[in-house]
């Protein structure tokens, strides 16, 4: 079975195999060791020198914690959003009360950072820019950089969804002066589902410091004081998931990132260009098409959900749909995490036999 989905993305053996390990005392010396290298590994791959503080949870607790730990109820907040995950990322702020504004731009296109500009300009009291990084809806990478110098022009905290880039698209975090940057360990990890990873820099622990929004579990200040006091979580800790993220934070670095970043930017090319030749359209502006997660129209007469059923029973791939306003007009292709060029030829040749038996 190729499993060509956004996430969760398929495990390598050694990585599976990592975590059948017994059970180790998550308050004893083994399990500090082992949550000290993965977060040392983990600012590596973040470029961080700020804190990465890991959650079991998936990636919607990380956007979450990323809201709560550093905005207060009736904080305005400017949500960019280019498709679905930029909607949750806002809604996720409108629940806990924050006077969430949003910047919407048409699904398949980038965030303009122009007209961020002008939002920031119009509305000096915004205290936060919420922004996804690769919008895996939509199969679109926003110009993260160019956002970030924006909103750090007008010296606001940016809160960004990394969880389908980071590790797998280039996101130097202090370079850009991203303030949180959130990921999944089942997407570009290479890693089994369980983990959110956050980063915070100096710049979100002040506005910790005044953050009143309701938190508990997803209290980072608490996850620090227990990593840096005593090299555990608050909370009882996926042990097995930390066993796999070890193994798999082993093999990325010894790949390293920028081959890493390099293979993604080569696998996603064979994905456009495999789709492009069956005579398919992207989704997305192609200068920013995602090299994570390729989002492709669906063929006029062509039944996507048909497609896909095909794909997956005669074919052995088994590929995404549309989600929200694009379920049945869009199908997409992760290839993130442990993904080659071969492996993505193979999908674009049984898209190309699964074809025909799909149209109406
Ligand atoms: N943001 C983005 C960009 C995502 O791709 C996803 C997962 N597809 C999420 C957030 C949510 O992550 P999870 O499903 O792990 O909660």
């Amino acid at each position: 079975m190729q499993l060509r989905i956004p996430g969760p993305t398929p495990v390598p053996e050694e990585i599976l195999g990592a975590q059948t390990k017994q059970m180790i005392n998550h308050r004893g010396k083994e399990f500090t060791a082992l949550i000290r290298k993965i977060t040392e590994q983990l600012k590596g791959c973040f470029q961080t020198k700020g804190d990465v503080l890991i959650l079991t949870a998936s990636g919607t607790a990380g956007m979450e914690a990323a809201v709560v730990n550093t905005l207060s109820p009736g904080d305005p907040v400017l949500a960019v959003t280019i498709g679905a995950f930029g909607e949750r990322f806002a809604d996720i702020a409108q629940r806990y009360g924050a006077d969430v504004r949003r910047l919407a731009f048409e699904w398949g296109h980038p965030a303009d950072p122009e007209a961020i500009r002008g939002a920031l300009k119009a509305a000096p009291d915004i205290r936060a820019v919420l922004v996804t990084h690769n919008e895996t809806s939509t199969g679109v990478t926003n110009d993260l950089e160019s956002i970030s110098k924006v909103v750090k022009e007008f010296d606001k905290l940016i809160l960004v969804d990394a969880v389908s880039s980071i590790g797998s698209i280039d996101l130097p975090t202090d370079r850009w002066q991203c303030d949180v940057v959130v990921t999944g360990s089942q997407k570009g990890w290479m890693t089994p589902p369980g983990l959110s990873m956050v980063s915070m820099n100096e710049r979100a622990w002040q506005a910790y410091d005044k953050a009143k929004m309701p938190r508990f579990y997803l209290d980072l200040g608490k996850a620090r004081k227990f990593y840096d006091e005593k090299g555990q979580t608050p909370w009882t800790p996926a042990v097995s998931t930390f066993y796999a993220m070890s193994a798999a934070l082993d093999m990325i670095e010894k790949e390293t990132l920028p081959k890493i970043f390099e293979r993604h930017s080569r696998t996603a090319r064979a994905a456009r260009e495999g789709v492009k030749s069956l005579g398919l359209k992207l989704f997305p502006q192609e200068a920013y098409a995602s090299n994570t997660v390729t989002a492709i129209h669906g063929p006029d007469g062509v039944d996507v959900k048909k497609l896909l059923q095909i794909l997956r029973e005669d074919h052995g791939v088994v590929l995404s749909g549309g989600q929200g306003k694009l379920e049945g007009k869009i199908f997409r292709i992760g290839h993130l995490g442990w993904v080659s060029e071969a492996d993505i030829e193979e999908v674009v040749k049984a898209v190309e036999a699964a074809l025909p038996g799909a149209r109406a």
